[in-house]
């Protein structure tokens, strides 16, 4: 049988046959068959068959400073010439570590000076979790073990991120360990009920607070939350929700963990998530436009207060990564943070949100499919509706946003689906006239979907 799709030797047969997908159906891919991408450049993709497609999703949410940067192609080939890999274990370092470190201490919120590199978000996570139980246990208080996450949150996909996210199906396959517990996401569009967005932020924080008295503040770690939960279809809290988050944490004695893997440089309009909701983190997981997606790279920073109890207190840390502190992704990491800083792509994606929201309300707003458009600079969503007044989702399958996403890339855009809502965060760098074009594109589909 591989002897025959060896011999066919199509890319579509080679992958159906040697390559497991992450997040992926197989039965379904190897149906319809799998897209071979072939290049990109600035927000379009190319496919094998000659289609142009307008990423709208940054990829995974992580290129930020678009496709096609010769900058950071440099930088790589620069660093890679020079020192391709040392660890930064036992007691060395290199520079592109020391610099990056240094540049994401003075870029993050007041406090947050201390990083610890690792691959993928998903490592960041898992890292920041255990630094939050040893951080406890060094205390004296080794009870303080549990950590509380939301419904909908994603948090990545290695056993203890997928514990702490509160994706269901997660759970159900083996993303389950014990001492997590998730709270009511603040969702208002799906879970406000009558209240006022206000009202909806307040009530959401204190069934955080209601969780740790229920279990007890004295085996509460920390709690980890978005800023914007991305994956489970950019819920955007009320305005209200993470002053009050601040305030149970701190009284309660609970670490807050802000997961700015989504969040990250530029992606709402301010540097980070925490500076957008005036989080006060006591530490920051980051990734994906760290490097804009180029090469992987995760950070976790730790704030003065727990990185002393860490350094003075702790020990040896048994943890770490081959890859941690890599040179040539910090390399990546510091031009790309160059670019976002010198093409002032952080302000950008503020003055184009508001465009693409206004333009998208203004095309789609009046559908009768259109629920809500929401978003926060460059990240936003279109939820869809089988009833405006009820915000009831689509029982009926043919009118999901699994069926809107599959028109959405015949007719050459990428949003993401979540259930009945599509998401969006397309590359920084785009221009008025290709957010003209991903209107335009969103507004056939959607007309399309009937
Ligand atoms: N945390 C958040 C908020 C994410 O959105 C993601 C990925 O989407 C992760 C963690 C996991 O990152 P990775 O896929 O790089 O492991």
């Amino acid at each position: 049988m591989l002897d025959d799709i060896n011999a066919a030797a199509t890319l579509q047969a080679l992958d159906a046959a040697y390559h497991f997908h992450p997040f992926t159906d197989h039965k379904d891919l190897h149906a319809r068959g799998v897209k071979v991408i072939t290049s990109a450049e600035g927000v379009f993709l190319h496919d094998d068959k000659g289609n142009k497609i307008l990423d709208g999703m940054a990829g995974l949410w992580c290129v930020a400073a678009g496709y096609g940067r010769q900058e950071l192609v440099e930088a790589a080939a620069t660093q890679m010439a020079k020192l391709p890999y040392y660890n930064t274990f036992f007691k060395t370092t290199n520079e592109p570590a020391v610099r990056l470190a240094q540049r994401l201490a003075q870029i993050t919120p007041e406090g947050l000076n201390h990083a610890f590199f690792a691959c993928s978000g998903s490592e960041a996570v898992d890292s920041a979790l255990r630094t939050a139980r040893v951080y406890w246990q060094t205390k004296g208080k080794p009870n303080k073990k549990i950590i509380i996450g939301r419904e909908y949150g994603y948090h990545g996909s290695t056993t203890l991120g997928a514990s702490a996210g509160g994706m269901a199906d997660m759970h159900r396959q083996a993303g389950d360990m014990p001492n997590f517990a998730h709270v009511l996401p603040p969702y208002w569009y799906g879970k406000g009920g009558q209240m006022s967005p206000e009202e909806f932020g307040i009530y959401a924080a204190r069934e955080v607070e209601k969780k740790i008295h229920e279990l007890g503040a004295e085996n509460v770690a920390a709690f980890i939350g978005e800023p914007i939960q991305g994956a489970g279809g950019v819920l955007i809290p009320p305005e209200t929700y993470w002053p009050e988050i601040n305030r149970i944490c701190k009284e309660n004695d609970i670490l807050l963990i802000a997961d700015e893997v989504i969040c990250g440089f530029g992606r709402t309009g301010k540097m980070f998530g925490s500076d957008y909701f005036g989080i006060k983190p006591d530490m920051m997981t980051m990734a994906k436009g760290i490097t804009s997606g180029y090469v992987p790279l995760s950070a976790v920073m730790l704030h003065d207060r727990v990185a002393e109890v860490m350094i003075n207190d702790a020990g040896e840390y048994y943890h770490g990564f081959t890859y941690s502190g890599h040179p040539v992704s910090c390399a990546v990491a510091l031009k790309n943070l160059e670019l976002i800083e010198n093409e002032g792509l952080v302000a950008a994606a503020e003055a184009k949100g508001h465009i693409l929201r206004a333009k998208l309300a203004e095309a789609v707003g009046d559908s009768p499919l259109v629920g809500e458009i929401r978003g926060v600079g460059l990240i936003g969503a279109i939820e869809l509706t089988a009833d405006k007044r009820t915000r009831k989702g689509f029982a009926k399958k043919g009118r999901t946003g699994t069926i809107c996403r599959d028109l959405f890339i015949e007719n050459g855009l990428i949003m993401r689906a979540v259930g009945d809502t599509m998401v969006f965060a397309p590359p920084l760098t785009i221009t008025e006239s290709e957010i003209d074009t991903m209107v335009a594109l969103a507004k056939k589909s959607i007309d399309q979907t009937y």
